[in-house]
């Protein structure tokens, strides 16, 4: 049932100045407009005002439909979990400091839950017996905790947010390929409907396995993430996954030694000795711990005018973290580091490195490098791995075109998950012949909360937000305006309007305050409704302003006219 809703009796606190606090358009003007507050003085906790609640409810909306429409149906799973479910994942000791932990009165340990695999996999396990119970897909609409080191952005890196989390299971492989790709289609949908410009693109699937694996990246200069894309085959990938094209090494020759005395960085070494920064491959010293506890120092090798891609040495080295080595973990000269005769520590290669010709690197002593360093001749490479971050210019992987980097915020995730935690937590199946076996996952996230922060970093102007229909919290403002008999005919007039646009499912805000022209026009271009009907002088005339708030002018239209105008707007 559509409403008409009286701004002077809601709690839509306005601010003329955005916090200081806030450094993107969607922080900035959703704490202007009303839409969230921060919580005290503490960063990464915000309410939603009614504003926001609303925009929030049209997006988890879209989302029940949707997953709903594909069988996906809704649970509601405790966000305390008990420390022995993760305990047996094997992620309690490995998930690091973003997860809040706590204890109860008996000193039992628990988490705020940051995702649900164990959870949702112990239930299922619990549940499920038979291959005829299956596949399953099941999600929730629920606030997640991670205690962010640096939280920020407003809603796009806070500590508590809201996300819908889903997770399926299947009897084989082939089962969870085809949810894959329903729950992959219906997120184009979500997010199309939602009035995102998204982008899947394929995504590291790094420590927790499983092959297939996309992020859904609304693409916005504010996002954290980077993305490459192929303009001409449509190849789409994110940065930490993606591989830059390779190049021609430099050319063979015999190794040598030259004295470059002060020269330590790229730049300083490669003009010493007159060869381009691509010519010279640099050694970047970590300490990388594995998930057993041990450590060790890790040296990557790359062309020097490459920027490491880290999440690649950490899957090529099998490492839970890496943490820049301090020069009193190397042996060597960290300045004039290099491969050759290096010792105690585990090399891994760049791939355009490894694919031959003659380098530059240090030579483990200060002041002095090697030219011509061919890899196998004079070092072993160790691991292979494509070490180098892609950037824009790079030959596509698949078709070989430029590609074009460009900044994003992930919304979205899917990926599969194997067998890593049916197996870890029993959550098997008996097969028409009998046999126990572990079930097929996968799992599926949207960040609603960030959701509603991308869209307006996609739609908004100086002026203030711009609200796609499909989410907007009302559809459309009714600003009345005038004093005395004229204030009076304006909001009879609004009021019919308003009822008239009701009856047709469209929720209206009538800013009904008692403050100046100025004060509503600029307030109801903040709040940004996707259409805007103003009530004042025209009315002697029996005309009314409509006002798309995408367009630059009004429409003077009949009253009679003005409901048909605004539903012409919400449905563009
Ligand atoms: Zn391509």
């Amino acid at each position: 049932m559509a409403m008409m809703a009286q701004m002077s009796r809601l709690l839509v606190p306005t601010l003329r100045e955005a916090p200081a606090d806030a450094e993107l358009a969607s922080h900035r003007l959703l704490v202007r407009a009303g839409f969230i507050r921060r919580v005290d003085q503490t960063s990464g906790f915000y309410s939603l005002l009614p504003l926001g609640q609303r925009v929030k409810a049209r997006i988890e909306a879209v989302i029940r439909q949707e997953l709903d429409g594909i069988g996906g149906q809704e649970c509601q799973l405790p966000i305390v979990q008990p420390a022995s479910l993760w305990e047996r994942s094997g992620r309690w000791a490995v998930y690091g400091q973003e997860m809040w932990r706590l204890a109860d009165r008996h000193e039992h340990r628990y988490c705020l839950g940051p995702t649900h695999e164990e959870v949702i996999t112990a239930l299922v396990g619990g549940e499920v017996r038979s291959w005829r119970q299956l596949p399953q897909l099941l999600y929730q609409i629920q606030n997640k905790y991670r205690d962010e080191q640096r939280p920020r952005f407003g809603l796009l890196r806070s500590r508590e947010f809201v996300m819908k989390d889903g997770y399926s299971f299947h009897t084989d492989e082939a089962d969870f390929d085809r949810c894959y790709a329903e729950v992959y289609r219906a997120y184009e949908r979500i997010f199309r409907r939602i009035g995102l410009d998204c982008r899947p693109v394929q995504a590291d699937s790094g420590a927790i396995g499983g092959s297939l694996s996309h992020e859904f990246m609304a693409l916005a200069d504010a996002g954290e993430a980077e993305v490459v894309l192929c303009n001409a085959c449509g190849y789409a990938a994110d940065v930490e996954r993606a591989e830059a094209g390779l190049r021609q090494p430099p050319p063979v020759r015999a190794m040598q030694r030259v004295a470059t005395p002060g020269a330590r960085s790229v730049e300083e070494v490669s003009s010493a000795l007159g060869v381009v920064p691509a010519a010279v491959a640099k050694s970047l010293f970590f300490r990388a711990t594995y998930a057993d506890g041990r450590q060790e120092v890790v040296a990557a090798l790359l062309p020097g005018d490459r920027t490491l891609n880290e999440v690649q040495l950490r899957n090529a080295c099998g490492a839970l973290e890496l943490v820049p080595a301090s020069p009193g973990e190397v042996e060597v000269p960290l300045g004039s580091a290099g491969p050759v005769g290096l010792r105690g520590v585990r090399l891994v290669t760049d791939r355009e490195v490894a694919s031959g010709g003659g380098w530059v690197v240090g030579a483990n002593e200060e002041g002095v490098h090697l030219v011509g360093v061919c890899p196998g001749r004079d070092f072993d490479p160790g691991a292979v791995a494509a070490l180098a971050t892609a950037r824009t210019g790079d030959a596509c992987p698949e078709c070989g075109a430029a590609l074009r980097a460009r900044r994003g915020i992930e919304v979205g995730q899917v990926f599969g998950l194997g067998t890593k935690y049916s197996a870890a937590l029993g959550a098997t199946y008996l097969d028409a012949a009998g046999q126990e076996i572990p079930m097929v996952m996968g799992c599926y996230g949207i960040g609603v909360t960030r959701t509603l922060a991308a869209v307006v970093e996609q739609h908004h102007d100086g002026d203030g937000i711009r609200w796609p229909a499909a989410v907007a919290p009302y559809g459309c403002a009714l600003v009345t305006v005038g004093v005395g008999e004229q204030g009076a005919q304006a909001v009879e007039a609004a009021q019919a309007v308003g009822r008239r646009l009701a009856d047709a499912g469209v929720d209206t805000l009538w800013d009904d305050r008692d403050e100046r022209p100025g004060v509503k026009f600029k307030d109801a271009d903040l709040i940004g409704l996707p259409v805007r009907v103003t009530f004042g002088r025209a009315l002697e005339r029996g005309l009314v302003e409509v006002k798309a708030r995408t367009a630059s002018e009004p429409q003077l239209l009949p009253l009679d006219a003005a409901p048909a105008a605004v539903a012409a707007v919400l449905q563009a």
